[in-house]
């Protein structure tokens, strides 16, 4: 049986270019760059050239750019980074409550070291409301930190808005863009942000790399103690094959925005084949290549598993700790109830999905939403669904 993968924001498979380059890398430039002599500067050098693809890649220059081990590290960077540095106040900060875990976790910590943390709210449709940053932007506020699109629902969040806001208020505002950089074009300068987090897993590079945008002016305390390397920001014997992939990733041609076509002739198959359907999240204001979708009186992951035996990889969004299920807190934000939550499902497409396997996918999610509607007992099915036949 073929599978057919529809979770490209979990992450995208390396493109065969970039492969290419790191393999090259590692086995050509095996130098550390650091080192004066010639494999030394061989290596600094494919390490710079990266760093000016990535740089070209978000409309920065190059002494911009940090290289990090993932997009993990490089919230955490920008996170601690600002909120450690001893000339601040350390006191408050600003975070939305659909974040992911990388910078979620990160603002846990710091309300653990005393800084007091307001987690904004979202609306139904899973934005951040402006009015709500203008209220709880306070003078002397230590960081804000917005995603730029959330992973579970695709939706877009005002940045430049918010930027807008920051800037007049001089509060430092990073930008999660895991989801978005390296897909979609994106300009520093234009959206305004003091720190945009990026990974090479989501648009065609390799797990393990990732870069944080740095402002010109920001200043950072450093996460990592050790050496200089890229300039006092991050120390640690650079990972040169890992950023010259990402490098080459971020001048890969593939048009993500060209997804959204695909994306809607799947979520509109669903919706209009499966009664009890319908789209979590604002539609209007959302990246062309994700769709979150509930399935009435259906349990999500009882879905991936039917869809996954029928060749099709998509994702519940609810995370498995300690043997349970918890639902979504990026759904739960949106005010969706715990069985809301647990019932939806989050197709992501990339590179190499076609029309065939939409067509496909949409024929199995048919088949196994009536599938298990037919096996759960009665009482959990929705009252319109009764009379779904078996
Ligand atoms: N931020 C967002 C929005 C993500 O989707 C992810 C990955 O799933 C991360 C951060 C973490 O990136 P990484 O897997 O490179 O550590």
């Amino acid at each position: 049986m073929q599978h057919f993968y529809f979770d490209h924001n979990a992450t995208s498979p390396v493109a065969p270019e970039v492969l290419r380059d790191m393999t090259d890398a590692m086995a050509e430039v095996y130098g550390n760059a650091s080192s004066i002599h010639f494999f030394g500067q061989a290596a600094k050098r494919r390490l710079e050239a990266a760093r000016r693809a990535a740089a070209a890649r978000l409309g920065c220059t190059d002494r911009e750019i940090v290289f990090t081990s993932g997009g993990t590290e490089a919230d955490n960077l920008a996170v601690f980074g600002i909120a450690r540095k001893p000339t601040r106040a350390n006191r408050y900060a600003i975070t939305s409550a659909i974040e992911h875990p990388a910078v979620l976790n990160a603002f846990g910590q710091l309300e653990r070291e005393g800084v007091e943390v307001t987690y904004l709210p979202v609306g139904s449709d899973g934005r951040v409301q402006m009015e709500d940053v203008r209220r709880v932007l306070r003078h002397g506020t230590t960081l804000i930190s917005i995603m730029h699109a959330n992973n579970e629902t695709g939706v877009l969040q005002p940045i430049t808005e918010i930027a807008a806001m920051t800037r007049g208020a001089n509060v430092p505002f990073h930008c999660d863009g895991v989801q978005v950089g390296g897909r979609l074009p994106v300009n520093m300068r234009e959206l305004g942000v003091d720190l945009y987090s990026i990974s090479g897993h989501k648009f065609g590079g390799p797990k393990g790399v990732g870069a944080l945008y740095v402002r010109k002016g920001i200043d950072l305390a450093a996460l990592m103690h050790g050496g200089h390397h890229e300039r006092d920001r991050r120390a640690g014997t650079e990972n040169v094959a890992g950023a010259s992939a990402l490098g080459r990733a971020s001048s890969l041609e593939f048009d993500w925005s060209a997804l959204g076509e695909l994306r809607d002739r799947l979520e509109n198959g669903i919706l209009s084949r499966v009664p009890g359907t319908r789209v979590n999240g604002n539609t209007e204001f959302r990246v062309p290549n994700t769709s979150n979708i509930r399935f009435e009186g259906i349990e999500g992951e009882a879905m991936v598993i039917a869809l996954d035996l029928r060749g099709y990889a998509v994702s519940s969004g609810s995370a498995c700790s300690s043997g349970a299920v918890e639902p979504s807190h990026v759904l739960l934000a949106m005010g969706l109830s715990a069985e809301e939550a647990r019932s939806s499902l989050r197709f992501s497409l990339g590179p190499g999905n076609t029309v065939e396997q939409v067509d496909g996918l949409i024929d199995a999610v048919e088949a196994s939403a009536a599938h298990l509607r037919r096996i759960s007992p009665a009482v959990l099915r929705p009252a319109a669904l009764s009379d779904v036949k078996a």
